[in-house]
């Protein structure tokens, strides 16, 4: 496995790197927009082809290279559900494993920094996001936070790991660069309490000023995803005009969702799942002999579709369409789905 943490010195940013192998796939967390081609360079030197980037929470300090990598390098965008769905292209439920080849990371649902935040946790390692710093832990006094949620979060869930467990956050600001849960357990001065009150009553009379980026880090970062105009551009066709060309017959119908999303929501009937990299690897290796072949396209919500019409475009197809809100769009007009099992 490769790792490599990298720190932002502006927001006092932790951006971590996972690579399966040389030569094989990689994930980046909680990426800063300024660093985007150090990291681009990075995961070049490293052989590594990025294939998905994950957001911990909304941040409220910086900008998240999210959009930046995703328009570069085709990856797909992954933050939990309690976040709003056109931020990213893939949302995961509390405990959900992501796969990157044979790593995998299970999602834990850890709000109260904010209702939005996640940790992952990929085997002995704690990526926590701000729900639990090196002896601190995020404050809750901005986006929905709550110190009873963040008391539940750290007490219930992440403290529950293993004590040998390497905690690795997504800010410090004294130098820090990692710790443990067992450390953390005993040192952390804000876990030596009694209660949900105790730390409630910390946590509420912390009296921190709002961070200086506030104000433009958090509209910018609700406004990552590829929205349902952009979408339209790009061969986009609401979910009316979808239905009506599936049932022409002309088009190969594709869901671009990984396995694990399509057992959790279901599939259109007669779709083939090739996920979206798979797709797009197999679409590009084979384009001379598909060329006469049209596509429709649909992932969760539009983002994946976007980008691989795009690709497609790029070499010359223009006859495949994809739905705009993806299956999001196609389940909220009520329109029936097969259950994968
Ligand atoms: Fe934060």
């Amino acid at each position: 496995m490769i790792f490599r943490q990298l720190f932002d010195p502006f927001s006092f940013t932790y951006t971590y790197i996972i690579g399966s192998r040389t030569g094989g796939e990689a994930l980046i967390i909680d990426t800063v927009l300024e660093h985007v081609n150090k990291y681009i360079k990075l995961l070049e030197e490293l052989d590594v082809k990025l294939v998905k980037v994950i957001d911990t929470h909304i941040h409220a300090d910086h900008i998240s290279g999210i959009s930046e990598l995703r328009d570069r390098t085709n990856c797909i965008t992954i933050m939990g559900d309690a976040c709003p769905a056109d931020v990213v292209s893939m949302r995961v439920s509390d405990n959900e494993k992501i796969k990157l080849e044979k790593i995998e990371l299970q999602a834990i649902f850890t709000p109260g920094h904010t209702n939005d935040s996640f940790s992952f946790l990929m085997q002995d390692r704690l990526f926590s996001g701000d729900a639990l710093l090196i002896r601190g832990t995020g404050r809750t006094d901005f986006q929905n936070g709550d110190p009873y949620d963040s008391y539940y979060s750290i007490f219930e869930r992440l403290l529950k790991l293993s004590e040998e467990t390497l905690l690795y956050p997504a800010h410090d600001y004294n130098g820090n660069t990692v710790s443990t849960i067992g450390e953390e357990k005993k040192y952390n001065p804000r876990l030596q309490v009694k209660n949900a009150d105790e730390y409630a009553n910390i946590m509420n009379n912390l009296n921190l000023p709002n961070p200086k980026m506030m104000d433009v880090a958090v509209p910018g970062n609700l406004s990552l995803g590829i929205d349902f105009t952009k979408q339209k551009t790009i061969n986009g066709l609401s979910f009316k005009d979808f239905s009506t060309y599936i049932k022409t017959n002309e088009f190969k119908l594709i869901d671009l969702r990984e396995k694990e999303e399509i057992t959790k929501n279901g599939i259109i009937s007669n779709a083939t799942n090739i996920p979206f990299h798979t797709f797009l690897d197999t679409f590009k290796k084979n384009r001379k002999l598909d060329n006469k072949k049209k596509y429709l396209l649909y992932c969760a919500v539009g983002q994946r579709s976007s980008l691989a019409i795009q690709v497609m475009q790029s070499y010359g197809f223009k006859d495949s369409y994809h739905l705009i809100g993806g299956i999001k769009e196609w389940i909220k007009k009520n329109n029936p789905l097969k259950l994968d099992s």
